[in-house]
């Protein structure tokens, strides 16, 4: 193995499961992230069994117990009506069809968990507030430079995984100049506590509700002490970041025509973060030489299918199977790991868009969609994605 460390730009859920599974099995890590701590407001995540496997198999499942929830079903209405369009078992059924749990979390709960593994690592380094900016490979090794409050600084590593999200300046420095597109969906996301949940809604599920140019999940977090709704309206204009706050009127106006049992659920959230929803279509190239992008960074997904972290998750437990396979070859490592996920990561890319399509259906179509949706079984549909083994 090479004496310098791994370097990662990043420290999201992707880089963290990376840097987490390397250092078990005793590989030097860095994490250069440009955030100064990392706090997630008014926020949910859906991990699904092929991810949660892989955080239970690196230790984590005590903690996760703890602090995550374990909806009993998805179950998927037709908005404007409120009528059942289909049913999924989550619980139980989940882990006796895939032997991992269906998971849902606030994401400041699943940041945390890892963290707070890392922080237990001797190999791995955590720099926060850093902004990667380039990198440059001589003839032994890989500098990258970053910006900080103080001026900037550089890190030596053996090589450089580019875990820095939607927006990455690796895949930028690699070759990919295409900047993200406005996906016209604006996500709305709030969080409220299950004493004020309304009661004609199950809490204990994950509810998906489908209507026309918008569709609204809920499920419970914090151990179910919470609730998480995300709605995702369309939108004619996007803005870049995180955390904007949203007028609640102008949410409510959206979903006017809407079932009353969900408007009750909208208008009992106390505040709103919106965030435009940014998409690209696939990239061609994930690694040069000793570099190699993870998560986002590798394929953004639009989170119509809840599988974003969940890929990034997956992507990790590979990126190390494969640098164990060849430690003296790093090159050799990322191209295999980009081989073997480029196929995983188009179909769940492809099967999200499918989805994009048919949640936010107008009439005649939605007719369509209920009418398919109806006779769907959703367990076996997605047995390929939910049964996925590293
Ligand atoms: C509304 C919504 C709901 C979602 N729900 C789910 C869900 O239920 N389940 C699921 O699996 N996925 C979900 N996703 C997708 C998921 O959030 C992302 O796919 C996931 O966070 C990607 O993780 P990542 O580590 O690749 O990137 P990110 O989480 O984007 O992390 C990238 C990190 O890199 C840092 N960074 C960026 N640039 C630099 C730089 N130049 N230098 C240093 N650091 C840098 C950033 O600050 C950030 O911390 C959802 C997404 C949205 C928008």
């Amino acid at each position: 193995m090479n004496t310098h460390p791994i370097l990662v730009a990043g420290a999201g859920i992707g880089a963290l499961t990376f840097a987490l599974a390397a250092s078990r099995l005793g590989i030097e890590t860095i994490l250069i992230e440009r955030r100064t701590k990392i706090e997630e407001i008014g926020a949910g995540i859906q991990l699904s069994p092929n991810a949660s496997r892989i955080l239970i198999q690196l230790g984590l499942g005590p903690a996760l117990s703890r602090l995550s929830a374990e909806p009993e079903r998805l179950h998927v209405r037709d908005g404007l009506t409120g009528t059942t369009l289909s049913s999924m078992p989550l619980g139980n059924a989940m882990r006796e069809a895939y032997g991992a749990p269906y998971l849902t979390l606030h994401r400041a709960d699943l940041q945390t968990i890892l963290l707070d593994a890392i922080r237990g690592a001797a190999n791995v380094r955590l720099a926060f507030g850093r902004r990667v900016t380039q990198f440059e490979n001589t003839s032994s090794h890989l500098i990258v430079s970053t910006e900080t409050s103080s001026g900037i600084e550089t890190y030596h590593g053996s090589a450089l995984v580019g875990a820095d999200g939607l927006w990455s300046i690796i895949a930028t420095c690699i070759g990919d100049q295409k900047k993200p597109r406005f996906s016209n969906n604006t996500a709305w996301r709030g969080t409220i506590s299950r004493a004020d949940w309304p009661t004609a809604l199950p809490a204990s599920e994950t509810g998906l509700w489908l209507g026309p140019d918008a569709h609204i999940v809920h499920y419970p977090i914090r151990g179910g002490a919470l609730m998480n709704i995300v709605a995702i309206t369309a939108d004619k204009t996007g803005e870049e970041g995180w955390n904007r706050p949203g007028d609640p009127a102008v949410l409510q106006k959206c979903f006017e025509a809407w079932s009353p049992s969900v408007r009750n659920a909208l208008s009992s959230v106390p505040e709103w973060q919106i965030w435009s929803l940014y998409d690209t279509p696939p990239r061609p190239h994930w690694s040069k030489g000793n570099v190699t992008l993870l998560g986002d960074a590798a394929h953004p997904i639009l989170p119509f299918l809840a599988q974003g972290a969940a890929l990034a998750i997956e992507d990790a437990a590979i990126l190390v199977r494969e640098i164990i396979r060849s430690p003296h070859d790093l090159g050799r490592a990322f191209s295999a790991y980009e081989t073997v996920r480029k196929p995983r990561a188009a179909r769940v890319q492809a099967a999200a868009h499918q989805n994009a399509s048919t949640f936010h259906a107008t009439w005649p179509l939605s007719a369509a969609r209920n009418f398919i949706m109806r006779r769907t079984d959703l367990m076996k549909r997605y047995a390929w994605l939910y049964g996925w083994h590293p």
